[in-house]
């Protein structure tokens, strides 16, 4: 590579919410390179439920969840509860015609996405190619510093993740903050039909996340604030197994597939989402937490942004307000949601709410997913949220 201007866009990071940020562009008609330091297919750990909000963005790609999500099963909603006593069942929210969600493996879901890319002409893909910095001064077009060389172009797009390098080497990283929560997630083969519902089940200090995927798979993570964490020392694989077999006694039947994958802590911002022609996208751009399920969705729907933001005479303006207007209100409700269950006797208090008031929970994950906002629930319906009364 060169240090010319060799394309318009060049996008960090194949996951979901760079791919599609390449993928949007290209339809737009820019020229654009992508790079990840992985070969895919590669896994990432995640709960691995598609959102029903992140299917419009695929389809408008011309990805048909058919080809892109192969196999996977639908997802209708979310039961949540505490172990040993009936869930609360919350059916995810119809809007626009969307209503079900998918359990995608990400290990072939993003190695698709990959496969995207490499086959689109005005996409140069470049895997296994890691990117050290990204320059940029006033005035000039930014460079991209990768592995294998410089490349300059008019827009970079960081997709790098969570903890994204690129963020922090801008200075631009906020967080984690406090309290700290991880994930501990694998896979466990479940024989008989498939269960179409995410099971939230909570514990002292940490929930049970669980989700179908294909092949009679089910994802099931565990998600725990640090004071939880100690007891994973030095015996991840045997603690996580003995800890979701004692929450969820309908995996003790079932067999543990693969390999145990411990991430975190969560909780990053970013100062700026968008300077200098370099934006963020995706969880580089911040992420709160999994409780809603909503990461990839929201990557989807920020890559679309992102293209509009690109053909506008303030690009960086223009994404930072539209990031601000897809992100705000669901970071809400996340936190929200901590709240809600941080103890059994919220969570207790939440799903008697629930019994009395159906529609509340459901509309709550309807702001989550951005599909209307926060006046849609009376402040009734908040003070039997919070009250249980
Ligand atoms: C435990 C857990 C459960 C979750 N559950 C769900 C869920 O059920 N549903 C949901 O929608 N979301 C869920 N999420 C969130 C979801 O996983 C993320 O929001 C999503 O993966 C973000 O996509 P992304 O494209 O921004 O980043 P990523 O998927 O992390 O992709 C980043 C890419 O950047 C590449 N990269 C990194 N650094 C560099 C570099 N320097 N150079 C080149 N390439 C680089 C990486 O190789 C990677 O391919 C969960 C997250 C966790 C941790």
């Amino acid at each position: 590579m060169t240090s010319q201007v060799e394309a318009d866009v060049a996008v960090v990071g194949a996951g979901p919410a760079g791919a599609a940020s390449a993928l949007f562009a290209a339809r737009r008609g820019h020229r654009v390179v992508v790079f990840d330091k992985d070969a895919f297919p590669r896994d990432k750990p995640c709960g691995e439920g598609l959102m029903p909000g992140g299917l419009p963005p695929l389809r408008e790609l011309e990805l048909d969840a058919a080809d892109i999500a192969l196999g996977a099963p639908p997802l209708n909603g979310v039961q949540f509860g505490l172990p040993h006593e009936p869930p609360a069942i919350v059916a995810f929210p119809q809007h626009n015609g969307e209503q079900a969600g998918l359990g995608i493996r990400r290990l072939d879901f993003d190695a698709r996405l990959a496969g995207a890319l490499a086959r689109r002409p005005s996409i140069q893909f470049h895997p296994q190619t890691e990117v050290r910095d990204v320059r940029w001064a006033r005035g000039t077009p930014p460079t991209v510093v990768t592995s294998t060389g410089e490349v300059r172009v008019r827009f970079v797009v960081i997709a790098d993740g969570l903890r994204s390098s690129l963020r922090h080497r801008l200075g631009w990283t906020v967080g984690p903050r406090p309290p700290h929560r991880y994930g501990i997630v694998a896979h466990w083969q479940v024989d008989g039909p498939v269960d179409p519902w995410v099971r939230i089940t909570f514990d002292d200090g940490l929930e049970v996340y669980e989700g179908p995927v294909a092949k009679n798979q089910r994802m099931v993570g565990l998600l725990c604030y640090q004071a939880r964490m100690r007891e994973f020392s030095g015996r991840l694989e045997t603690r996580y197994r003995e800890i979701v077999q004692a929450v969820r006694p309908e995996l003790r039947e079932a067999e543990q597939v693969g390999p145990v994958n411990a991430v975190g802590p969560f909780w990053y911002r970013a100062s700026t989402v968008a300077e200098h022609g370099v934006f963020l996208v995706g969880d580089a751009a911040g992420f709160t937490d999994p409780i809603t399920g909503e990461g990839i969705a929201a990557g989807l729907r920020q890559a679309r942004a992102l293209a509009d933001a690109l053909d506008s005479p303030t690009p960086e303006r223009a994404y930072r307000a539209a990031h601000r207007r897809l992100t705000s209100d669901p970071r809400r409700v996340a936190s929200l949601l901590l709240r809600l269950t941080r103890t059994p006797k919220l969570v207790g208090r939440g799903i008697h709410s629930h019994q009395r008031a159906p529609q509340t929970l459901s509309t709550l994950l309807g702001i989550g997913f951005g599909y209307w906002g926060f006046n849609r629930i009376t402040p009734r319906e908040w003070l039997r949220l919070f009250t249980g009364r």
